[in-house]
């Protein structure tokens, strides 16, 4: 298929939202057995070559309480012991009315759907089947004006999409397509609290002058206003994405992540810095003597390990840390690859340049 054909949402929208409200109506509207129903849509996306449908549909039937190896043989379904009586006859009618021969579909198949479902359900089922045809051949899953969300086995629509995904970004953004030229490394910030009577060291923030190299300010001083004094962050590469401690690897991530030039390069540049950040997350001396340049009469004692975090700390192919914001807009999503900190995250400006970025003006 090489030649573009149109659009059939923005040619004729109103038709198309009763289409795939249509849809909606009857999946609300239920058979006896909800499964036999995405059975027989899974069958036909399966017929007619549709992954799009057939990936949302056998999602929806393992919402449903489906097994896996029951799906697994749906395609062999005459084969299979598998199936009951009502869901072979639902299923034969399904691929009858998708195959659909010159005589229509036989008076055998048709009635032994009938005999086992009963017309309600075979009512819905025909109806439903011919949705399915219908979306599966129109590709209408982009003739709704929007961004269909497969999340937990339910299909969300929206007219535009704004990703924050964190640590998630890499994967959301391979799921629109959009794979991108930056990464997601991982850096996890380790805290110690002020135990006791060296709280009344802080009386305020101690932070040291940025190092524009970094997006990372390094150990500093932070009073809260429940009068605990935080230190810290550190910033040392994590070995899985959510990885809160040493313990946590995880060898898929760890070879995205290692696989990503920007991160070779970054470690070829870097790896001084990289070294002192490790040291100072295996041993309380190192982190003490960084907390010190700050507050001298802080000793070993004073420090109590408290829990950290993971920052999705985007890198580029330079190996280049972006210590600004990075949004990649593709058609009606908008992916924030980049969220950086302090005080920026939560700046209602910058909410307002990205809805602009997305032309989204009802926010
Ligand atoms: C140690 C540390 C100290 C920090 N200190 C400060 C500070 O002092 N001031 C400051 O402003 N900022 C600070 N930050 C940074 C701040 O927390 C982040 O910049 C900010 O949270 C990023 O916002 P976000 O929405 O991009 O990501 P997140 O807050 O990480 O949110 C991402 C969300 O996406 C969800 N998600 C991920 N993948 C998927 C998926 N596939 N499907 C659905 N959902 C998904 C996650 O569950 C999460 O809820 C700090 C961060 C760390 C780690």
């Amino acid at each position: 298929m090489t030649r573009q054909r149109i659009e059939l949402a923005e040619a004729s929208p109103r038709a198309a939202r009763l289409i795939t409200a249509l849809e909606d109506v009857l999946r609300r509207e239920g058979l006896c057995d909800d499964r036999l129903r995405e059975l027989a849509r899974i069958r036909v996306a399966q017929l007619n070559g549709c992954a799009y449908f057939l990936a949302l549909r056998s999602a929806e039937a393992i919402r449903l309480g489906e097994r896996q190896e029951r799906l697994n043989e749906l395609a062999g379904w005459r084969d299979s012991r598998r199936f009951t009586d009502s869901e072979r006859a639902a299923l034969a009618l399904a691929e009858t009315m998708t195959k659909l021969p010159a005589d229509g579909v036989p008076d055998d198949v048709y009635g032994a759907a009938e005999n086992l479902l009963g017309p309600y359900n075979l009512a819905n089922l025909i109806m439903a089947v011919s949705v399915a045809n219908a979306l599966d051949r129109m590709c209408l899953r982009q003739t709704s004006g929007g961004v269909d969300v497969l999340a937990g086995g339910r299909r969300l629509r929206f007219d535009r999409l704004i990703v924050c995904a964190g640590l998630g970004t890499d994967a959301v953004a391979r799921m629109t397509g959009a794979p991108g030229d930056v990464r997601i490394v991982p850096f996890r910030g380790e805290y110690y609290a002020l135990a006791g009577t060296a709280r009344d060291l802080v009386r305020g923030l101690i932070y040291p002058v940025p190092d524009p190299r970094y997006p990372f300010l390094g150990v500093h001083l932070t009073r809260r206003i429940d009068g605990e004094v935080l230190v810290g962050p550190n910033a040392v590469m994590a070995l899985a994405l959510e990885g809160y401690s040493w313990r946590d690897v995880d060898p898929g991530d760890l070879r995205r992540i290692l696989a990503w030039r920007g991160t070779r390069r970054l470690a070829v540049r870097h790896w001084r810095t990289g070294v002192r950040e490790v040291l100072g997350s295996l041993s309380k001396g190192a982190f003490l003597s960084a907390a010190r340049r700050y507050v001298p009469a802080l000793t070993a004692g004073d420090l109590v390990r408290v829990e950290g975090g993971v920052r999705a700390q985007a890198v580029d192919r330079d190996g280049a840390l972006l210590d600004d914001f990075s949004v990649d807009v593709q058609g009606r999503v908008a992916l924030v690859r980049n969220a950086p900190s302090p005080a920026a995250t939560s700046s209602l400006a910058i909410a307002r340049h990205i809805v602009g970025l997305t032309s989204v003006s009802s926010f």
